[in-house]
């Protein structure tokens, strides 16, 4: 059962190419050559991975890009013919995982796209309750929706969830995210840990799942 990558490429030799390497590596190629095809196609077949060409006919790969982090987190590798680009393309803050710069090597492209998915899956956690993390973007969700969190407010949740049942400190959880040991009061997680326990319980209808323990400090619900 190998992973599902769907290939963006409107050259035919190009995706070619392409598609035999990752055959070759074990993996489930799909090709699209046309930008407007590629955003149902993951909604009904949520492919492992993306590599998506910038130039396509129909709808370019930034649009693209754009339309499927609407819905979606899978890993993009965005592939571009200048090199120059990619600079533009970082700064636009796209949601892409990688890029690549045409002409590559269809052995580099394997690599990369061995490693992006081995960084996703280091990074992404589901607990049973339900809630999805993704340390690469701070993007957590509960049942499927987005919870709107702040940075700090993430790592803690991200701290916590990792470790269900373990009782943190505030010591501990201040010096997870702020490694710089800046000082913080106390009170300051406890402002944050508030706020977050909020959000989680508008988007999880009540059910609390960070607790305090007290004169201790909080911990993540274990199940
Ligand atoms: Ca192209």
């Amino acid at each position: 059962m190998g992973v599902t990558i769907l290939i963006v490429e409107d050259e035919p030799r190009l995706a070619g190419i392409l598609r035999d390497y990752l055959l070759q590596a074990g993996m489930r190629p799909h090709c699209i050559g046309n930008g407007l095809e590629v955003v149902d196609w993951v909604r009904e077949h949520q492919p492992n991975l993306m590599l998506l060409d910038l130039m396509l006919p129909g709808k370019d790969g930034m649009e693209v890009c754009k339309e499927v982090r609407t819905f979606s987190d899978l890993p993009i590798i965005m592939v571009t013919a200048r090199v120059e680009e990619i600079d533009r393309l970082l700064g636009l803050e796209l949601g892409a995982d990688d890029y690549i710069c045409k002409p590559f090597s269809p052995r580099e492209v394997v690599a990369r796209v061995k490693a992006v998915l081995r960084r996703s899956a280091a990074s992404n956690l589901t607990t049973p309750q339900g809630l999805t993390l993704d340390d690469t973007r701070y993007l957590a969700r509960i049942n499927g929706c987005k919870l709107d969190l702040t940075a700090i407010e993430y790592q803690l949740l991200s701290a916590l969830a990792r470790t269900p049942g373990r009782i943190f400190s505030r010591d501990q959880l201040m010096s997870k995210i702020y490694p710089d040991q800046r000082t913080v009061e106390d009170r300051t997680i406890d402002s944050h840990i508030k706020k977050l326990r909020k959000k989680l319980s508008v988007a999880s209808a009540g059910s609390d799942l960070i607790h305090s323990v007290y004169g201790v400090g909080y911990k993540y619900e274990r199940t």
